[in-house]
């Protein structure tokens, strides 16, 4: 029983003998590993708003205003059907009307 307790205790030895030798290599292995499991859940988040935005970007509208075509995500939303290219658009219909 005691031989059991001894041996026990030389690998716990061993095993925290090595643990501090190779502690850099074990730190730098997990920080590995952290950072593809950032990069993965990146790509995953980033993936469904790009093509959203994709999505937005290929709608174009007509200014109310001066009749330019202009993306839909860039334009100035008056109501439902109304898209101006700019505040001056905005400004000289609301003049003119
Ligand atoms: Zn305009």
């Amino acid at each position: 029983m005691r031989e059991a307790a001894f041996i026990l205790f030389v690998l716990f030895l061993l095993f925290g003998l090595t643990a501090l030798r190779y502690r850099k290599q074990i730190a730098g292995i997990l920080a590995l590993g952290r950072t593809l499991r950032d990069m993965k859940e990146n790509s995953q988040r980033d993936h469904p708003v790009e093509q959203i935005k994709d999505q937005a970007s290929r709608e174009l509208r007509a200014c109310a205003g001066c009749g330019t075509w202009i993306d839909a995500s860039g334009a100035i939303k008056f109501d439902r059907n109304t898209f101006y290219c700019s505040r001056e658009c905005v400004q000289r219909s609301m003049a003119s009307a």
